[in-house]
């Protein structure tokens, strides 16, 4: 065959399946399984550790011709049954949501979609409008307000920390950069690590985040805060920043909101609230109450994938000024020129609100978790936690072995086994390798302690019967040398 001869089409590839029904038949296997995992996620062991065979497959080089589709399946398929457990009712550990089965549903509609929510004129941008302003009515915020829906509490603490930071610099931050500045700021000593991390981020420092004593109830100490703000301008340091934490990751307790917002205003300090899991308390008639204040923040860093189930991972921020959170993230290069009409209308573009462009469609899990179940449930749950946390702390403190060592006000009882740290970190980890339960362990007044958190809607009051009789047999077989 000479030159001219040759066929002048040539072949393409795709990604597409070769065989669309063996896909459809392999896809509602997968669905099959995954309604099975979640009809039967109160069976079973919460936790099983990896087995090793399965590490090592997952260690192994990749060659060039791949698997193909039945191997990467069945692959799949048997990482199945060894997730973190939040899944299983007796999960407590650190905070995680548990997850819904319906969530399975919008996560199939955002992946069959793709689209991609960094902007540009398309359904998934009016989603997750309405999720922000769903958001922004829970809390009483202003119409002008703004939100973004992000991975979590982390990424949405670092955007309101940054237009929090621009701000007090009229934005000039954004070209020059942070040297020479002595910005400071306040969080409690019982914040999460993501507030420093935020600082560290930022170009803030880490020492620039000044850490404020608490109270006996683990709350920000105001009296020490208006000290430390004093201190500050005394020493030529400029305050710009309180960050209140409503549900702190130790026990659970809330800074006292109106008086930090009486100072921030008096001071001209920005107010942040990390209400990570505890902010979604807004919704529990039983809780709302102590979260007066939180209405008057300039933003709010809060997760669905903690109190409100959303299946990994969701979290909003959330900001009073749309403005200034415009203003902290907006830029505007040629390639994403907006347009009137088109696919590049529909200013503004989350993007313009945010570090990340390409987004996933993380917006319609979250719609789709609030409409289905409606503020109203979600919030009877949290209350149901709440009482079950209250629950455990009678029968903790009817037990003799048992000792509580901080207050339950939300969701969080942490308490210690008659004996030493060695024997209670030993325990915590049996019920966990043991499948019955998956506690974690903190240190509370430098104290190690077993750690009980229930964000869980699957969490029986039986569950925490069980937990305190597992606890008292394991400790009692452990203290017997
Ligand atoms: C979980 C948590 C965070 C971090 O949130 P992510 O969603 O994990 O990034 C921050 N603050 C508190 C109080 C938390 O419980």
């Amino acid at each position: 065959m000479s030159e001219d001869t040759k066929p002048r089409i040539k072949q393409t590839e795709t990604l597409d399946p070769k065989d669309w029904a063996a896909f459809h038949a392999d896809a509602h296997r997968m669905l099959d399984l995954a309604l099975e995992k979640m009809m039967t996620a109160r069976e079973g062991r919460v936790w099983t550790p990896f087995p090793d065979p399965l590490k090592s497959r997952h260690s192994k080089d990749l060659s060039g011709a791949g698997f193909g589709p039945e191997k990467t399946q069945s692959q799949i398929e048997a990482l199945l049954p060894y997730g973190v457990g939040n899944t299983h009712p007796r999960f407590f550990g650190w905070v995680h949501g548990s997850g819904t089965p319906s969530n399975l549903i919008a996560d199939i509609a955002a992946s069959a979609m793709n689209a991609n929510c960094g902007g540009r004129d398309h359904a998934a941008i009016y989603v997750e409008r309405q999720v922000v302003a769903w958001c922004r009515d829970m809390f009483d915020f202003p119409e002008t307000s703004s939100g973004l829906v992000v991975s979590g509490t982390s990424m949405a603490t670092l955007i309101a920390v940054k237009a929090a930071r621009d701000k007090v610099q009229a934005f000039s931050a954004r070209q020059t950069g942070m040297s020479g500045t002595k910005l400071v700021g306040y969080t409690s000593s019982e914040a999460h690590s993501c507030i420093a991390r935020t600082f560290d981020i930022l170009g803030l420092g880490t020492d620039a985040l000044r850490k404020v004593a608490v109270n006996d109830a683990f709350q920000m100490d105001t009296d020490a805060l208006q000290t430390a703000i004093q201190a500050d301008m005394d020493a030529g340091f400029q305050p710009f920043l309180i960050a209140a934490t409503v549900g702190t990751v130790n026990v659970g307790s809330i800074d006292p909101l109106l008086e930090i917002s009486k100072i921030a205003t008096k001071h001209d300090l920005w107010m942040h609230i990390d209400g990570a899991f505890g902010a979604c308390a807004i919704l529990a008639d039983g809780q709302k109450a102590k979260l007066d204040g939180i209405e008057a923040a300039d933003s709010i860093a809060f997760d669905f994938h903690k109190w409100l189930h959303v299946n990994y991972d969701a979290g909003l921020a959330l900001m009073r000024s749309e403005e200034t959170h415009r203003r902290a993230f907006a830029a505007n290069p040629d390639y994403l020129k907006r347009a009137d009409e088109g696919l590049a209308a529909g200013d503004p573009w989350p993007v313009d609100y945010g570090p990340e462009l390409s987004r996933s469609f993380r917006a319609l899990k979250v719609w789709a978790q609030l409409a289905e179940h409606g503020p109203d449930k979600l919030g009877r749950l949290i209350d149901q936690n709440c009482d079950q946390a209250q629950y455990l702390a009678e029968l903790v403190d009817a037990h003799p072995k048992l000792k509580r060592v901080a207050p339950v006000d939300l969701n969080i009882c942490c308490f210690v086994y008659n004996g030493d740290e060695a024997l209670n970190e030993k325990i915590v980890i049996r019920l966990q390798t043991d499948g019955i339960a998956a506690p974690s362990t903190t240190r509370i007044n430098g104290q190690l302690a077993i750690r009980v958190n229930i964000t869980n809607h699957r969490t029986q009051y039986s569950d925490l019967d069980l937990l305190v009789a597992e606890i008292i047999r394991i400790g009692d077989e452990l203290s017997v040398v």
